[in-house]
């Protein structure tokens, strides 16, 4: 596995240097795989743009039928072209490009195995990756915490990329399609590509209004009880508008 990944990288390392790309392997991409590799690069640009994630340090999937598409390891979004789709299917095995897939990839997988989800959004967002800190669930400041399911949890700490992590997110997404990892950053997960984004920049709201409400001295803020986020999940539900 680890001679499978320097190779890989060599490859990697070699079109950093040049415009070669390398030897693809696998089959060509399908059109509706090249389609959705566009989106998933402005998705990926989107979240540095937005601030949500600095450099490399955030990751963004979708799934086109047993495929899964993946921002490649190390690579800035800026810099990738549509001769770079990265995918594997559903075990991790890589189906399309030469690219080194990301090292989350096993959160990634577990979400699409353990789920309907379309797309993944994990980044590092500043707010959100505070409150992994302070808390093992983001305290109810919002009733928008009903568009995620519920409260959100954090996972407890595991290294990146292990499969211990993956499970510890799973947990903490029972019946939820987002939460935080401890002293590590967001998971959210969608239909599309927009909604696990969106999910991704409301959970970085919520959490940024928190630690605002929570710097206040000698004052703490109010917080909504389960049963009237529970509400406002059926009030949304009624609407048609899970997210
Ligand atoms: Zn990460």
């Amino acid at each position: 596995m680890a001679e499978e990944r320097r190779d890989q990288r060599g490859v990697r390392d070699a079109r950093d240097g040049a415009q070669d790309v390398g030897e693809s392997w696998g089959r060509s991409a399908r059109p509706e795989e090249a389609e959705a590799w566009e989106a998933l690069v402005a998705t990926a640009r989107r979240t540095v743009s937005d601030g949500l994630v600095v450099g490399t340090s955030g990751n963004v999937s979708v799934r086109v039928g047993d495929t899964v598409l993946v921002t490649p390891s190390g690579v800035p979004y800026d810099r990738l072209t549509p001769d770079d789709v990265t995918g594997v299917d559903l075990t991790g095995a890589q189906v399309l490009g030469a690219l080194v897939p990301t090292s989350e990839l096993p959160m990634h997988l577990a979400v699409y195995r353990a789920t309907d989800a379309g797309a993944v959004v994990h980044t590092h967002a500043v707010h959100a990756t505070a409150v992994s800190t302070l808390v093992p669930e983001l305290p109810l400041i919002h009733y928008m915490a009903a568009a995620l399911g519920g409260p959100v949890r954090v996972a407890p700490y595991a290294t990146y990329g292990t499969a211990e992590l993956a499970e510890n997110m799973l947990q903490a997404l029972t019946d939820r399609t987002a939460c935080l990892l401890q002293n590590h950053g967001t998971i959210a997960y969608g239909t599309t590509l927009d909604q696990a984004y969106d999910r991704t920049a409301q959970l970085e709201w919520m959490s940024h209004l928190w630690l605002k409400a929570s710097a206040v001295p000698g004052l703490s803020p109010t917080l909504l009880s389960e049963g009237q986020v529970a509400e406002v999940g059926e009030r949304l539900r009624g609407y048609g508008q899970r997210g």
